[in-house]
Parts: C-alpha cells; structure tokens; sequence
C-alpha cells in the first residue's frame, strides 16, 4: 500500500487536510504546480510533473498514476509538510477516490474551510476571501478541524518519528562528496583511495545527471538534473586548479539561496506569497 494509493476506489465525500501556497491575487495553488483551485467543484486531469506516467487516457485517479487532488487523511500526517505552518484546508474529495497509508487522491475536490496564519497580510486574507466565497475563513485551525471533522478511513496509518540516522548520514555524505571537490587536484592524485574515491563518485554523478537529462519529462526531473549538473561541476573543480572556482560558483548560489530562503522563513511574522503568474493553465495535477 503506498502513500496515496493502495485501497479500492472509495465512494462518498472524504474530508480531508491539506496545505496550498497562496499567489498575491488569493489563488490557492498546490505546491507542486501551478494548476490553481477554484471555488466549488475542482476536477482533476492526468499530466503528473514527476514520477510515472501513466500513459493512454485513463480514469483519475489511477492506482497506478499520481494524478487526482492530494489530501492528508489525519493532522498528523498533514503537518509533516513545512507548508501547514501558513495554510491548512478542510477539503472534500469524492468521485474516484483512492486512498493510502496517508491520505487520500481524488477526481473532485472542493475547499470547505481554510486556515491561514496569524502572519497572513489583510489584503491577501480579503483576497482570498473574494475568490473563494463558499470556503469558510478560520483563524483558529483547531476550530476549523472541530467543525469539518476529518474522514476515518482504517487505511490510514500514523506517520512513525522521524528518524535520525538517515538524516546524520545524509549530512556525512553530502559533506564527504562536497569535501572531495575541494581538495587540491595533487592531493586526489597522491592518495589511492581518495583517488578512486573521486573516480567512482564523478562518474556515478556524471552518469546520473546524464540519465536526468536524457530523461527530463517534467519540471521535478528538470530541476534534479540542474542540481546534479551543478554537483559534477563541483567535482570537477580541482582538476582546473584555480579557475576551478567558476566551476563551484554555481552550487555555491544554489546553496547560498537555499539558506538564505530558510533564514528568511524563521523571521517572526513571515508568511510567503507567491507572485501570480499572467496565464495560469488549469490542470489537476498533484493538486
Ligand atoms: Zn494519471
């Protein structure tokens, strides 16, 4: 059973919690697309960013696609997402529906009830408001959640603690690979191991990021190959000595935007909008 699919389809109205980001003109979007949700009745269609895709037309949602509306079947498993801390929305999902461990896909979805932060400006809030006139507006989420009580369904499992291990030796190995591009090209060569060390790595990010290119359908697949495009040149710095650094420049911004994003998300009173897009498409999308 994976995350989101696994059961039979389900019949009957599902609640639902889930989060959206929030453009300046009030438009709730999901966070992985820019297929905005409208007021009432939303119906999803298949063209998932990443993963399998399923092709052919097909019923949505499909137990083998990733297409229909996510929703978290239980506050718990909703607030592993950083995103809940701004926005939480009681959603009904219905039509096809098929459910995992941690919520719910669905072909129809409507926003019943949203919650936004304390930090959310009063224009964005009036916004919001405007455009989503049958969603009521909480300002207390455990209000909201007692009032649209979400739906039990016995798929839903707890989401276990995070585990530390895999995060430490996550950090070592990130830290490891970023430390060999930084030594000193005669120092890689004077040393068997770190020699091979960096042979085996630069070739297992070389050939993964030429995998990416070539398989690029979506943005998700997009993205990654950027970034590993951006760690081979890392490795390869020390072989150009000195104007290596051009070659580190662009995972050094990368790096210096991630942490300036997350310094700029502690602020106290910080709540994030997007900037509307001109033409928005419609779809459905792990929306
Ligand atoms: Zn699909």
């Amino acid at each position: 059973m994976g995350e989101f699919c696994g059961t039979e389809p389900l019949v009957g109205e599902i609640l639902g919690l889930r989060t959206f980001r929030i453009d300046d003109s009030g438009t709730l979007l999901p966070l992985y697309s820019d297929g905005a949700w409208y007021d009432g009745v939303n119906t999803a269609v298949c063209s998932p960013p990443t993963g399998s895709h399923h092709r052919g037309p097909h019923r949505v949602p499909a137990d083998d696609c990733e297409c229909g509306f996510y929703a978290y079947g239980s506050v718990d498993a909703a607030v592993q997402n950083r995103q809940t801390r701004y926005v939480q929305a009681v959603v009904s999902c219905w039509g096809d529906v098929v459910a995992g461990t941690k919520g719910v896909r669905a072909a129809h979805a409507r926003v019943d009830a949203l919650w936004m932060s304390p930090a959310a400006p009063s224009w964005l809030r009036a916004r919001v408001s405007t455009r989503y006139p049958s969603a009521r507006l909480y300002a207390d989420a455990g209000a909201m959640l007692a009032e649209h009580p979400l739906t039990e369904l016995d798929c839903y499992e707890r989401p276990r603690p995070r585990r530390v291990g895999p995060v430490v030796a996550a950090v070592v190995g990130i830290a490891a690979l970023l430390g060999l591009g930084l030594l000193p090209f005669e120092m890689l060569q004077g040393s068997t191991a770190l020699w091979t060390a960096w042979l085996l790595v630069t070739g297992a990010v070389a050939a993964g990021t030429g995998w990416l290119m070539v398989g690029t359908h979506g943005a998700g697949h997009f993205a990654a190959a950027f970034v590993m495009a951006g760690v081979l040149a890392w490795l390869l710095a020390p072989v150009f000595g000195i104007t290596g650094w051009v070659l580190r420049v662009p995972l050094l911004r990368g790096i210096a935007v991630a942490v300036g994003g997350y310094l700029l998300a502690l602020r106290p009173h910080y709540f994030p909008v997007v900037r509307a897009a001109r033409e928005r498409a419609f779809c459905g999308v792990r929306a």
